[in-house]
């Protein structure tokens, strides 16, 4: 049967974030006739994605986003990574706005991409999503939308979702025809723009009615522009809704497995590196998230094991739950033993010792740090009081990390940032450095590969014991007298 596939020629994308901003950009680049807008009640967001700098930082995220919002008068060749892109010379067709209810009342497809973290109370043995942001969304939406517009879940929501949108929709416009899809989106932050446009999967949720497959149709068009149809994948509402938060928790899933390995090899002199070169060379396992190190973080894999978590417990599944909750254990397990590693390094104190971190971005070639393994690192840090915590991120501006670190420990009442407190943030990796008694690579920026040893005896401190670490992970190796413990961070979503 053909279905009667609408023709999109308007997209509005509610939520101007990680995920949303990248993702209508890429969407606009590809379908040049289609006007797409991305909407955020975020003034200050919304400023920045109309400005020269974005509000935030992916390898080729401003070259797409300037040929679409920006238009251009001559063909563009577009290269990020493997790709080369030949764009002809065309319209602006991305459009970043604050007015939702316009926005939304004018488009035949409105994607929700709203966040949804983890709700504050209850974390620990699974805890449920926080919906405030996908509900008022959801509504505003409900409100403004026109007949017949199909509206996308992209935000990473609870299995079953869909009905409480559809509920909402219900309730504010009843009677009026909608369809609802599920399109979870799997980038990695990082390389969001190459994830976009060589996506390993589409994948389209929809209800199996006539409406629901016309819908997923629709979309299908849309993504049709640049990806293969045969890495579309369409399956029902649930599955796909289920799906993004199975993907999450078994990619975190390696890393902590991999990671328990890691710990053995260090009792037993087996190399963790070696161990995964040599597994990952079997086709069924593979050879990716094979890294052991400091564990995941980022605002996605811990808080979707929790939603799992949540809904394994909501069906009385508590072995599902427990099994599931490991994979958060090990990581913070992981984590510990790093921490502990570097105090018995430093002949088992910190105090009167300045301790430099380089990266505090959650991985590398992102400027997020939600969740980012280095901000744990700094609390338990903190217990153990240092003279100064050194901060330096390449990519992290200062005063956002510092903001963070306000935020952070509001709470307490605690003053932590200098000339208070312990922590300085740095411009200047060298300064961070200078006077340090232990080094911590805790984000695996390319810059911090090789550090700078042979400047050791004059940045470090002369306490600092004398053997100079190698320029590889070394959690997984067997101990030896460290100086410069050189974590990589092994998180990818
Ligand atoms: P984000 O916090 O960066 O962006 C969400 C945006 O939505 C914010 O700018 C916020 O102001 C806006 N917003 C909230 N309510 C709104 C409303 N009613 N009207 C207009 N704007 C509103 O979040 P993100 O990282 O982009 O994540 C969005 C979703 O995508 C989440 O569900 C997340 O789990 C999922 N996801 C994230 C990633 C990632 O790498 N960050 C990857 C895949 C999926």
């Amino acid at each position: 049967e053909i279905l009667p596939v609408v023709k999109v020629k308007n997209i509005c994308c509610v939520g101007a974030g990680y995920v949303g901003g990248p993702t209508a950009a890429v969407i606009a680049f590809h379908n040049p006739n289609i006007r797409v807008t991305v909407v955020d009640k975020d003034v200050g967001r919304i400023r920045k994605w109309n400005s020269q700098h974005p509000p935030i930082h992916e390898p080729g995220l401003n070259e797409v986003v300037r040929v679409a919002r920006d238009g251009t008068n001559a063909t563009k060749v577009f290269v990020e990574g493997d790709f080369t892109v030949e764009m002809p010379a065309r319209k602006q067709n991305l459009f970043f706005s604050t007015d939702v209810a316009k926005c939304v009342s004018e488009a035949d497809i409105v994607f929700l991409s709203v966040n949804t973290p983890t709700k504050m109370t209850g974390i620990g043995a699974g805890a449920a999503t926080n919906m405030v942001a996908l509900e008022g969304a959801t509504r505003d939406i409900a409100i403004a939308a026109k007949p017949g517009a199909i509206i996308v879940e992209k935000s990473t929501v609870p299995c079953r979702t869909a009905q409480i949108v559809r509920d909402t929709l219900e309730v504010h416009r009843p009677g009026v025809p909608f369809e609802i899809l599920s399109n979870p989106e799997f980038l990695a932050e990082g390389t969001a723009i190459k994830d976009l446009l060589n996506p390993d999967r589409i994948l389209i949720g929809s209800s199996r009615t006539k409406a629901g497959l016309a819908a997923a149709a629709s979309l299908e068009e849309v993504y049709s522009a640049w990806v293969d149809r045969s890495r579309i994948v369409t399956v029902n509402l649930w599955s796909s809704e289920l799906s993004k938060l199975v993907a999450n928790a078994m990619l975190a899933q390696r890393i902590s497995s991999i990671n328990t390995v890691s710990a053995i090899c260090e009792k037993t002199g087996a190399d963790v590196d070696e161990i995964a070169k040599a597994i990952g060379r079997d086709a069924r396992l593979g050879s990716k998230f094979l890294k052991a190190g400091l564990g995941f973080g980022g605002s996605c894999f811990k808080k979707d094991i929790l939603s799992l978590v949540y809904l394994a417990q909501t069906l009385n599944l508590e072995e599902v739950a427990d099994y599931w909750m490991q994979v958060i254990t090990i990581n913070e397990f992981q984590r510990n033993r790093f921490v502990k590693r570097v105090v018995a390094n430093l002949h088992g104190t910190l105090i009167g010792r300045k301790i430099s971190i380089l990266g505090y971005a959650f991985k590398k070639d992102t400027s997020d740090t939600r969740e980012s393994p280095a901000v744990e690192v700094v609390k338990s840090l903190l217990a153990d009081n240092p003279s100064e915590i050194a901060i330096f991120d390449p990519r992290c501006n200062p005063e956002d990390v510092k903001d963070e670190i306000k935020r952070l420990f509001a709470t307490t009442g605690l003053k932590l940032l200098k000339p208070d407190g312990p922590i300085e943030v740095y411009k200047d990796s060298y300064e961070a450095c200078h006077d340090s008694s232990a080094v911590l690579i805790l984000t695996e920026w390319d810059q911090f590969r090789y550090p700078p040893l042979k400047e050791k005896d004059s940045i470090f401190h002369k306490d600092a014991p004398s053997t100079v670490a190698p320029t590889k992970p070394t959690l997984g190796r067997t101990p030896s007298e460290l100086d410069i413990l050189h974590m990589m961070t092994s998180s990818r979503h």
